[in-house]
């Protein structure tokens, strides 16, 4: 089956299509063959596509909405000149595989998507009022465009988590809060933290079971996972993306007094605090330089800027903290695992985050953290470190492929 994996973004689309069946994924061949992003969608949209195995084509052009960018897209995949293999026209693509931020307590798994559901991601926008709208807008263009017949499959950022216990995803604020209103912590990138995990258990042959890890997903947007018997114990963001580790733009654990405390000192509205809490804080607010931990590591490396080394050190010991309470939280764990983008490739990151903490047993393999990058799946650890080190690079689109064919077959969990 050729599934097309969509992710929108308020002002993006990321497409790629993966071929994947039950034989396929016995055997962990599925493959990715063709993949895309559009950002800026909008206006004058900025478009890379490729097709596996050859060279990216750039280009411009005013894209209006996310329809415009979806229409463009499919116009790529079936223009005569494009040639993926195996991809002809439309009917070639079997499935549809939407990644939906939000699925509030009402979607523990991933669902075929019909109106009932369309409504009930439509429920969800107020506790994701910045990533469901974009997601249905990512929906409601494929219905139209790829046509009803086809099916369509929503998988959640929040689904994986739903396995956490109450005293992990409660606030500790008036229980009613939670009955009436649903406040709670849900967690996100659980795509992400799933396939770790995933991949963790083919690496070391371990049961679903005895799987006790903590996944590290830092990107722009980061979090930590820990999971228990193969299931999502707790994670640190919570009802939204803002909470837990320090991210590239926003705050993470704040005391919510500071809210309130901006307002009146600087006369502003409380949407002007969460913009800045949202936008302009993380390691672009304390170093006031950038978001991206690249163009830090390289402003520290040229310049020494003090700022930036201070936005380093806060992300990293923040990042501990969680190892710490994680660690305490699940007695102990077999490994951590360093996913996204800065956890995939930033190897002063990772050696910062992970010195210190010998006395947990954690030791890293330097000579190996140092090989640990643009996509290299590898242990890094000592081998006498008791708590393994892993660099697991992400794939939330497989999870999304594989989860799309598993919904479209009816059958149940198949890896
Ligand atoms: P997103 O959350 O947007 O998916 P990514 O997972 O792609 O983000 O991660 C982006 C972050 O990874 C950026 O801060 C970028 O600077 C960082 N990054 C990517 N490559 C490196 C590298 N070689 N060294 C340090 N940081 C890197």
């Amino acid at each position: 089956m050729n599934i097309f994996v969509l992710n929108c973004g308020s002002s993006s689309l990321k497409f790629q299509i993966i071929q994947t069946d039950l034989e396929l994924i016995k055997n962990d061949k599925d493959k990715m063959l063709a993949k895309g992003i559009i950002e800026r969608v909008g206006s004058q949209a900025i478009i890379t596509m490729q097709v596996e195995g050859m060279p990216p084509l750039k280009q411009v052009a005013p894209l209006r909405d996310h329809r415009a960018a979806l229409n463009f897209v499919i116009k790529w995949i079936t223009d005569p000149e494009t040639q993926i293999p195996g991809i002809s026209g439309l009917e070639d693509i079997h499935a549809i595989g939407h990644r939906v931020v939000h699925g509030e307590e009402r979607f523990k798994k991933s669902v075929k998507i019909d109106k009932e559901v369309i409504a009930g991601i439509e429920d969800c926008i107020d506790l994701a009022p910045l990533h469901n709208p974009a997601n249905l807008k990512g929906i409601y263009a494929s219905r139209e465009l790829f046509g009803i017949t086809i099916p369509q499959v929503a998988v959640f950022d929040t689904s994986f988590h739903s396995t956490m216990p109450e005293t992990s995803y409660l606030y500790a604020i008036p229980y009613q809060t939670y009955r009436r209103f649903k406040v709670r912590k849900y967690g996100f990138h659980g795509t992400s933290h799933r396939y770790i995990a995933y991949r963790y258990r083919k690496i070391t042959g371990k049961e679903r079971e005895e799987t006790n890890i903590i996944t590290l997903h830092l990107g722009n947007g980061s979090s930590a996972c820990a999971i228990k018997g193969g299931k999502s114990n707790d994670t640190s963001m919570g009802m939204t993306p803002l909470e837990g580790l320090m991210m590239g733009t926003r705050c993470g654990d704040i005391d919510p007094t500071v809210i309130e405390y901006l307002m009146h000192q600087e006369g502003t509205t409380i949407d002007e605090v969460f913009n800045v809490l949202n936008k302009r804080s993380g390691v672009l607010g304390i170093s006031g330089l950038t978001n991206d931990m690249r163009d830090l590591l390289d402003e520290i490396q040229e310049h020494q800027d003090r700022r930036a080394i201070l936005a380093v050190e806060m992300f990293c010991n923040k990042v501990k903290k969680y190892i710490g309470a994680y660690l305490a939280g699940m007695n102990g764990a077999d490994a951590i695992c360093f996913a996204g983008g800065i956890g995939e490739n930033a190897i002063e990151i990772r050696k910062r985050i992970c010195t210190g903490l010998d006395w947990l047993g954690i030791e890293l393999e330097d000579q190996l953290n140092e090989q640990a990058y643009g996509g290299k799946e590898m242990l890094i650890s000592t081998q006498e470190s008791r708590v393994k080190v892993y660099v697991i690079p992400t794939n939330e689109e497989l999870i999304l492929a594989r989860d799309t064919l598993r919904v479209v077959l009816n059958v149940p969990r198949i890896w």
